[in-house]
């Protein structure tokens, strides 16, 4: 059977791409190497019956802001597409006996600067006018990011920046976009609790606090969640594999899981298809989309018929490790710095920007850091229907850890493969939380640890368990990514696209690249 395209991988871009194309009349057909698809969006009962757990992304605000969801937002709900608000988004937990000892952000200014005025009266002032500007600039930065690079469009958005904001507004823009979260926080802010608040979500996209580059997401998503909380899936972050999956097979497309693509096949410079591992061929009459790490597509997926010049793409750096710690819990984290923290979405543990710098260091050097920065998630604070009555499942997002690790920066792991230390790690990771949130191992009723290895091993584009498909520095972001050349989502092979967290726009759940690129084609 010929089809219009054939998209390789079901990771919510390909997905994206998939429906855009179906409701545009291409027949699509999606294949996908896993045996459920959703690539790094998996909901699953990993602990005990009953328990599910976003395996990794669990904060959907990215897909549910999207110009994508904006236009498909209607159908996908009719094939089940439900989020659930989460009204305080993030807050984070200081030294123990500091002041304040913990800090968040909620859904409303004033609410939030009630926070803030209990780190200083001067910030209150300052995050007010933070909100201010984002009013006036938000809409350009969006624009920015939601346009294909290079492109006219983004040279108008660029200009009507200009012409709404002035020249100092874009030169203000421009400093803020190259700047360190710590250097631009220091500008911002007197308060080293609202620095590290902010800071953290740096780390978010492997920005340790002094590189260059790193001040663009706390400055998004402390505003964002201010605005509109944070935005979770009904029943798991999987709600959105599942919608898109009903919606494109309610249009005629088709997503086959267990189909590994082993080869893209080009004749005559164009590609017309693809061989699955076990030899089976399947040819696409228009379009050829891999939504893989660009490692895979220039090198093994396409061997010898590679563009010359494919070699600063396939190279594509990755940034650090993540692990996933997931945990069945008998009841929520009693937080020791106040029990109002079991509200929040995210509770981050980085208290300051001192720990944030070591950890980022460490793992850099191949230590596996003495104490990480956690990001824990509270998910059935807002979905209660992800676990038993009155039980809980809990997120812990390891940031930033060594690939492959040669030392303990705590002296005290005889470190090897990540499958020999994962659980001893994990242990590590559970003390600190012990010590703040008291009581916690004894609430433990199941636990699944994913370390790198195991992210990689589901999804061959968390190379070595890197969650963004390649580091979001400066030099790997904007028109080079995943290389100069190789933006816009163009191959230099005819017929063959590239998408996903490895290209314009980056990663997370916006759905960017596949629904630019979609339009594009149709
Ligand atoms: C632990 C973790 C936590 C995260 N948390 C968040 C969060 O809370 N919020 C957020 O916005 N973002 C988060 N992210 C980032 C975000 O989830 C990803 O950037 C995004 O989901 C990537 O989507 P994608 O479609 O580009 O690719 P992927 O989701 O990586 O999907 C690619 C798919 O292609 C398949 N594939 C690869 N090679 C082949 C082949 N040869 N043949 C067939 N199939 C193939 C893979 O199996 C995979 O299913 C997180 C990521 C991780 C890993």
């Amino acid at each position: 059977m010929t089809h219009d395209a054939i998209v390789v991988g079901a990771g919510h871009n390909g997905l994206a791409c998939a429906v855009h194309m179906a409701t545009k009349g291409w027949k699509v057909l999606v294949l996908e190497q896993a045996g459920t698809p959703g690539g790094a969006v998996k909901t699953a009962e990993v602990t005990l019956p009953g328990y599910r757990h976003d395996l990794y992304a669990m904060n959907l605000s990215a897909f549910a802001g999207s110009p994508f969801h904006a236009q498909h937002g209607a159908l996908l709900a009719k094939h089940g597409l439900e989020f659930v608000g989460a009204p305080k988004p993030f807050a984070s937990v200081f030294a123990p006996n500091s002041k304040p000892e913990w800090l968040g952000v909620e859904q409303g200014l004033d609410a939030t600067l009630a926070h803030i005025s209990r780190a200083s009266t001067r910030d209150v002032e300052a995050w007010r006018s933070l909100n201010q500007r984002f009013e006036r600039e938000a809409p350009h930065i969006f624009s920015l990011l939601g346009s294909p690079v290079p492109s006219w469009e983004m040279v108008r958005v660029m200009w009507t920046m200009w012409r709404k904001l002035g020249t100092p507004g874009v030169a203000e823009t421009a400093r803020l976009l190259l700047s360190s979260s710590r250097a631009w926080l220091e500008g911002q802010f007197e308060s080293d609790a609202v620095r590290c608040l902010l800071a953290t979500w740096g780390l978010h996209l492997d920005f340790g606090p002094d590189v260059a580059g790193g001040a663009l997401f706390p400055y998004l998503e402390s505003m964002l969640g201010q605005r509109f909380g944070m935005m979770l899936g009904r029943g798991g972050a999987d709600t959105i594999v599942r919608s898109m999956v009903s919606a494109l097979q309610g249009a005629g497309g088709e997503v086959r899981t267990g189909a590994r693509v082993r080869r893209i096949q080009v004749s005559a410079g164009k590609a017309n298809g693809v061989e699955l591992e076990g030899g089976e061929r399947i040819t696409a009459r228009r379009a050829v989309i891999a939504n893989v790490h660009p490692r895979a597509l220039y090198g093994a997926l396409l061997g010898n018929d590679a563009p010359a010049n494919s070699e600063s793409a396939r190279a594509l750096r990755r940034g650090p490790a993540t692990m996933m710690i997931h945990l069945a819990l008998d009841a929520l984290p009693a937080w020791r710095a106040g029990l109002e923290l079991q509200s929040f979405a995210y509770v981050h543990l980085a208290p300051s920007m001192e720990y944030m710098s070591r950890a980022y260091a460490q793992a850099l050097a191949g230590a596996l850091p003495e104490e990480p920065v956690l990001v824990v998630g509270q998910p059935t604070v807002f979905d209660p229907s992800r676990a038993p009555a009155g039980k809980h499942v809990l997120w812990v997002q390891v940031r930033v850890l060594p690939s492959q690790p040669k030392s303990d920066a705590a002296g005290k792991l005889t470190v090897g493969p990540w499958s020999s230390i994962k659980d001893a790690y994990a242990d590590r990771v559970l003390d600190i939380l012990e010590r703040y949130a008291p009581g916690l191992r004894q609430s433990v009723l199941g636990r699944c640890v994913l370390s790198p290895e195991d992210l990689e091993r589901d999804n061959p584009n968390l190379v070595g368990g890197d969650s963004l498909s390649g580091s979001h520095h400066l030099d790997q972001f904007f028109a080079f990514r995943p290389s100069f050349g190789r933006s816009r989502w163009r191959t230099g092979v005819d017929g063959l696209f590239h998408i996903g967290a490895s290209t314009w726009p980056g990663a997370g759940t916006g759905a960017g690249s596949g629904y630019m690129l979609a339009r594009d084609l149709t």
